[in-house]
């Protein structure tokens, strides 16, 4: 069978284990003889199921009884706004850290909904870096911070989250459990499930339950957190296909370790590539500040675009696929989520210096 090292910024690679389990009970599952995205979302075997996937996600964030955990559609896109419209009354603001691409959506789509207001920009410095608490510019009754703790398309990312005085709401999407959560910190936290934890079509949402029902909003019934927590995310269809193949995936981060084994190899697999990076005397170079270096998203570039698109062909033919950067900034992308193998990055790693030697 063709397995390819598939690099790619979202939907990613999953852990081959989890698609092999899907494949094999497919067609019937747990023997009630048809497929699971067949059954009915109330029947026994999809209950346990979606209960399974709340609860290992409970036990791998250690998440503390006082946030409930949404199973939700729309992506991390409409959580933008819903997050917004959910913890914010009419009367009330927020302030967003504007990081770059995903920063900026944020912002945006959370105006048109809610009094927000910018803290922080990273446009001046080319959203290359993420800012110190010390630059924020948290203005008198802000009600709380939105940030995104990586930014999939810059590369860069908090390594540590700010220190504020405020609580504090976070894109997670691209390094979604891929590093320990200080819960205190935050009233809610969200990503979409496609990076980290599965396929696409499934948002998770972690919120404080007493940050819910303040909003004294008219809200339309799936836009209302609400009403999903008190349905346990059952009010209306879920997403049952994603939910199920995300929770094998956090069984098999679980059996594998759990958040330290998976930021241990998140470590590795990056400093296999900052490395040659940083070995290369500028032959390969980073555009993103040190502190802020990105362990799941490493941009580079080459010296120049005609190398960066042999260097993407070359790999290609080594089945190193989807290393082209975004559009926006060019160069390399290399995404190294949660199921990426260890030896992958290595191929990957080994290829980068052979491409130096033979072309630098
Ligand atoms: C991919 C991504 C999104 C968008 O997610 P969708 O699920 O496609 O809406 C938002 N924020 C970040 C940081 C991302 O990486």
């Amino acid at each position: 069978m063709r397995r390819v090292h598939n690099f790619s910024a979202g939907p990613c690679t999953l852990p081959l284990e989890v698609l092999e389990e899907t494949q094999g009970e497919f067609l019937n599952f747990a023997d009630i003889g048809m497929s699971i995205i067949e059954d009915s979302h109330r029947g026994p075997s999809y209950e346990k199921i979606h209960q399974n996937a709340l609860s290992s996600f409970r036990r791998l964030t250690d998440l503390p009884d006082d946030f409930t955990v949404l199973f939700l559609q729309g992506g991390a896109t409409l959580q933008f706004a819903q997050s917004a419209m959910n913890l914010l009354a009419e009367n009330e603001m927020a302030g967003y850290v504007n990081t770059g691409v995903w920063g900026q959506k944020s912002l945006e789509d959370a105006s048109r909904v809610a009094n927000v207001y910018e803290v922080w920009s990273g446009q001046e410095s080319g959203f290359t870096k993420t800012p110190d608490s010390n630059e924020l510019n948290i203005r008198q009754d802000t009600k709380w911070l939105h940030i995104t703790s990586n930014e999939t398309i810059g590369g860069i990312r908090f390594e540590q989250f700010p220190d504020v005085d405020i609580p504090m709401v976070a894109d997670m999407s691209s390094d979604f459990l891929s590093r320990n959560i200080d819960w205190e910190k935050f009233d809610l936290v969200y990503g979409g499930a496609q990076k980290n934890l599965g396929p696409a079509g499934l948002a998770i949402v972690v919120v404080r339950r007493e940050s819910l029902g303040k909003h004294g909003r008219n809200l339309p019934t799936y836009l209302d957190y609400q009403f999903h927590e008190k349905n346990d995310s059952l009010g209306n269809t879920p997403p049952m296909f994603p939910i199920y193949v995300m929770g094998k995936v956090l069984d098999w981060m679980e059996k594998n370790g759990g958040l330290v084994e998976f930021e241990r190899r998140a470590d590795i697999r990056s400093s296999l590539i900052y490395e040659v990076i940083d070995k290369s005397d500028g032959w390969y170079s980073s555009p993103v500040a040190t502190g802020s270096r990105s362990l799941m998203n490493i941009i580079f570039h080459l010296p120049d675009e005609t190398l960066e698109n042999r260097f993407i062909e070359e790999a290609a033919a080594l089945d190193l696929i989807n290393l082209k950067g975004h559009r926006s900034v060019g160069g390399v992308r290399t995404s190294l989520y949660n199921a990426m193998p260890v030896e992958s990055v290595e191929i990957l790693s080994s290829f980068m210096k052979d491409f130096l030697k033979s072309n630098g």
